[in-house]
């Protein structure tokens, strides 16, 4: 099958699939567990996370939904349909299924400097706002929706700068463009805005947030990340109204009642709690420590990545480890299997196998990057671990040349890198 998505939990040694839902809840957060309360509509718990979603991000309208997917199912189709385009500075991938599964076109539009992995500059997940306004005045009123990604997680977890923010709203505005953020990681795309961007030195990374969704009209978010909960999602609207009263409707259909949005109320309790727990400046800081550290042994061993380490991972330059297995062959996934045979690590594809087919002629697409990505989960591998991952890719790095590429045997039309078989190809 060749597929780590089929593999048991159990036969994992260092699970780096995902930094999703994967982190380890504080004491705190367990006990908020404990004083969750049940309640089908009008709970406790349900308020205190309107309250802690207000309060962060500074929105009149905050829905609780199951995950991140289920905020995009749940808003996406209401702002763009068939013969439609929305624009990101990098769609992940659920978030661009659900616009095609809306019936819309979605396309990339990352700056270009994102593109080469070597070349160390401070926000490569911005938007590229010259292309931006290109493609609007190409497409004119088709465009229904922007889509700002922070951090850049297909781009390797690369943050957006205030700056680029600024720009990106002030084009929409100009369009008439609705501006959403894709906001799983909202939390350490501030960090890196406090640690990179002059302006903001000295502000807390809660005004930084603030100032950051201030340009947005709306976001989706997966709080398995940054607001560390093993499930939950956010959906939020800055003002509009009539735009709300829609979500909500669609959320009694897909989610459950609005007051509870397929979330138990102790999971609305512990993503109150974790919305805060993600902002504190100690721990981003020993967060973002332990990539530096990872990155730092990868540098001495001469293995490229996406430079510099994102913020919840590891992106590794496969097509730069493994060039002689095309993109068609799918060097990042050759990369991860070779990484759990190595030393039972667990990692994943962002590259030509996780982008799949162009939905009108049914094409391999080509990526931009073939990246192997080690996610690191929140609060739970310590540096012993790291060292482990550093030796096995310094042990595949010798016998890079020998490593096979793979063909896919059967795949599903959309998201196929979850479920689809491959083999290796013989040659
Ligand atoms: C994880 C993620 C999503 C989807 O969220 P789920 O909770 O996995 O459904 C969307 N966008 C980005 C950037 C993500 O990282």
């Amino acid at each position: 099958m060749y597929n780590v998505f089929n593999l048991k939990g159990e036969d994992v040694y260092i699970d780096l699939l995902t930094d999703s839902g994967t982190g380890a809840m504080s004491d705190v957060q367990w006990a908020g567990v404990m004083r969750g309360d049940e309640a089908y509509a009008g709970g406790r718990s349900y308020f205190k996370l309107l309250e802690a979603g207000k309060d962060i991000f500074g929105y009149e309208f905050i829905q609780p939904v199951h995950q991140g997917r289920a905020a995009e199912k749940v808003l996406f189709n209401l702002l763009v349909g068939p013969g439609k385009y929305a624009i990101s500075n990098m769609f992940f991938d659920t978030t661009r299924a659900h616009v095609e599964i809306a019936g819309a076109r979605a396309i990339d539009c990352v700056v270009k400097e994102a593109l080469d992995p070597t070349l160390r500059v401070p926000f490569k997940g911005n938007m590229d706002v010259e292309k931006l306004e290109e493609l609007i005045k190409e497409h004119g009123d088709k465009v229904g929706l922007v889509v700002m990604t922070i951090t850049n997680n297909s781009a390797g977890g690369q943050p957006v700068s205030m700056q680029n923010m600024r720009d990106v709203s002030a084009i929409c505005t100009k369009y008439g463009i609705p501006l959403c953020i894709d906001a799983a990681r909202y939390a350490e795309n501030a960090y890196f805005v406090k640690q990179r961007e002059e302006e903001f030195k000295n502000s807390t990374i809660k005004d930084i947030i603030k100032e950051m969704f201030g340009y947005a009209d709306m976001f989706t978010m997966s709080a398995k990340k940054d607001a560390i909960v093993n499930m939950g999602g956010l959906l939020g609207v800055k003002n509009d109204k009539e735009l709300f009263q829609r979500v909500k409707a669609n959320t009694i259909s897909f989610e459950g009642f609005t007051t509870y949005g397929g979330l138990s109320g102790r999971d609305l309790e512990s993503l109150a709690l974790g919305l805060y727990e993600g902002l504190d400046e100690a721990y981003l800081q020993y967060r973002y420590g332990q990539m530096e550290y990872l990155a730092s042994r990868l540098d001495d061993a001469g293995i490229t990545y996406q430079a510099p380490v994102g913020g919840h991972g590891l992106f590794i330059d496969a097509k730069a480890l493994l060039p002689h297995i095309p993109y068609y062959e799918f060097p990042a996934q050759a990369l991860a299997i070779e990484l759990y045979k190595e030393a039972g690590i667990r990692s994943c594809d962002i590259g030509s196998y996780m982008l799949g087919n162009d939905p009108d002629t049914g094409e391999q697409l080509k990526s931009e990057f073939e990246f192997t990505r080690l996610a690191i989960p929140r609060r739970v591998y310590t540096q012993a671990h790291f060292d482990v991952v550093a030796e096995a890719l310094i042990a595949i790095k010798e016998r890079a040349d020998k490593i096979p590429g793979y063909r896919i045997t059967w795949e599903p039309a959309i998201l196929r890198h979850f479920q689809a078989s491959l083999e290796p190809i013989v040659k």
